[in-house]
């Protein structure tokens, strides 16, 4: 490896699902990679047998897929310093571990849990407190100590802090210089006497190995890097750069947690984010370009981004403007990618729909004159109807993108599909909305039967192309022969057709759907409505 080749890594464990901090972690190592034309590596830190599990291992790795984080080495790629597990590295822990010890800065320590409670507890009612463990075993004599170990006494294995240490220094690039004093450093365990390396023990061997010359990661690891790098020392490495990310909060200002919303990568995905939007929204908290652009595109991010304009103010995750720079990005979808990405909400879209055509004429039938009377139940899509639904959209992926300029300019996020355009796979049937009923089609003075009934006729005129464009001109003529404004010409169309008085384009919508269902809509509206 060349001497100045930039080497970093993002450093999961697979204990959970890839949360936003750990996200924006992976983002900021990976476009610091790219940037310095260096090496992104992925490492899974699955030492806690516990709780780490390969169903985590697979949705962090999806999540960094979903995101477009590629890494150089890591899992499924491999490489030259892997492997990349570190449950398969062991003999590179034990191997550090003999270094330290023929150095004499390791030693064994056979202090019982019971013992050092009771050191603990007892220090604890002393002036000054616990100060950490207190070196019981560090004078036993080399000799001594092997032989307990040989009689299979159990033991672990501690640093030895050296006495003449001054304070711990280092030069965070976030942080700026941090300095810790050496009497707070603990003599760290880095072998548990079931042989497997502490988190600090075996992070810095596997960093050193790898050759990572920057660790970018959160600064609750802040308090750890002291205590690393006295491991560093003890072995002889050179200690690479550190920089610690600020807490990400929420709108509260309190750390962001499931009480915000959602947490993780896969949740943002499952509620119609768009993988660009996810990725420039968390670049953002805690580093920018410039102080002000807000849409930054992966290629400037990756050409600029740098460690000198990350903050060390805590980041505030703000909701409202992530779902406006998702609807940017949409905005910016090709119709056929908006369709690759939404496929799981035209699904729902068609499935919606049909469940409506499937049912009785109007549903839910309103009820106009009492504006207190309980909705109607959300309608219910049967499995059947769901599993056809999929089919349907694997079929007519072309077809389908006809619908994005429908939506484009109104969504911010995917999912919003479904309760926008499920109108368009309703057939003859229509399912409206009752406050839409209410102030559009039975409002005071409305005469929206005699609109209605008027469409109905230009509609129905068989001699005229079903074309957005023809429909609408002759639709809106009506309305000086009727004496009607634009608005209460067409608001009831929209109801009839669309359910409701928010949909998208009238026309360009109505163009989607056959003539005989458009006309059908509309009489089961006026006798519904009307008792027409
Ligand atoms: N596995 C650690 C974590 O998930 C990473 C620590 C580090 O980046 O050094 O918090």
């Amino acid at each position: 490896m060349p001497d100045n080749r930039v080497r970093v890594r993002f450093a999961p464990s697979p204990t959970g699902r890839l949360h936003i901090g750990g996200a924006r972690t992976a983002i900021y190592n990976w476009a610091f990679a790219r940037a310095m034309g260096g090496d992104f590596i992925l490492r899974i830190e699955d030492t806690d047998p516990e709780r780490s599990t390969q169903e985590n291992v697979d949705v962090i790795i999806n999540a960094m897929k979903w995101m477009g984080l590629s890494w150089d080495e890591g899992p499924e790629v491999g490489g030259e310093a892997g492997p990349y597990f570190q449950m398969q590295r062991m003999d590179t822990y034990a191997r550090a571990l003999e270094t330290l010890r023929e150095r004499g800065a390791a030693y064994p320590c056979f202090c019982t849990k019971e013992q050092l409670d009771e050191k603990r507890a007892h220090a604890e009612m002393q002036e000054g407190g616990y100060a950490g463990y207190d070196r019981t075993c560090r004078n036993i004599p080399t000799a001594d100590a092997q032989a307990r170990i040989d009689a299979g006494e159990p033991h672990v294995w501690r640093l030895r802090v050296p006495d003449d240490h001054g304070p711990v220094e280092f030069d965070d690039a976030v942080y700026g210089h941090m300095s810790f004093p050496i009497d707070v450093m603990d003599d760290m365990i880095l072998v548990r006497s079931d042989g497997s390396p502490t988190y600090n023990f075996a992070v810095v061997c596997d960093d050193a190995n790898m050759g990572i010359t920057h660790v970018i990661r959160g600064d609750d690891h802040l308090s750890n890097t002291p205590r690393q790098i006295l491991i560093y020392e003890a072995l002889g490495f050179d200690v690479p750069t550190f920089a610690h990310l600020s807490m990400i909060l929420g709108p509260d200002k309190k750390k962001l947690s499931k009480r915000h919303g959602a947490t993780s990568v896969e949740e943002y995905r499952d509620r119609g984010y768009l993988p660009d939007a996810i990725v420039n929204f968390l670049a953002l908290l805690g580093w920018s370009l410039d102080g002000e652009t807000t849409i930054i595109d992966r290629e400037t991010l990756c050409g600029h981004f740098s460690l000198d304009r990350i903050t060390k103010k805590d980041a505030i995750f703000d909701e409202t403007k992530l779902d406006w720079m998702n609807g940017v990005y949409i905005r910016e979808l090709s119709a056929e990618r908006w369709v690759e990405l939404s496929r799981p909400w035209l699904t729902e879209t068609v499935a919606l729909g049909r469940s409506v055509a499937t049912g009785a004429n109007v549903v839910p039938t309103p009820n106009p004159s009492d504006p207190n009377a309980p909705q109607p139940e959300p309608v219910q899509i049967r499995e059947a109807v769901r599993e056809a639904a999929e089919a349907y959209v694997a079929e007519h992926a072309e077809a389908l993108e006809q619908l994005f300029p429908l939506v484009a300019e109104r969504l911010q996020r995917l999912s919003e599909t479904p309760q926008k355009l499920a109108f368009l796979f309703w057939g003859p049937n229509v399912s409206l909305d009752e406050k839409s009923v209410r102030k559009v089609l039975t409002k005071d003075g409305a005469r929206a039967d005699e609109a209605l009934r008027a469409c109905r006729d230009v509609l129905a005129d068989t001699s005229r192309a079903w074309e957005a464009i023809s429909l609408e001109a002759a639709c809106r003529a009506l309305a000086e022969p009727l004496d009607m404004k634009l608005k209460n010409l067409l608001q009831p169309l929209r109801v009839a057709v669309c359910g409701n008085m928010v949909s998208p384009p009238l026309f360009e919508s109505i163009e989607l759907i056959e003539r005989d269902d458009v006309l059908a809509r509309i009489d089961a509206t006026l006798e519904a409505v009307f008792k027409a």
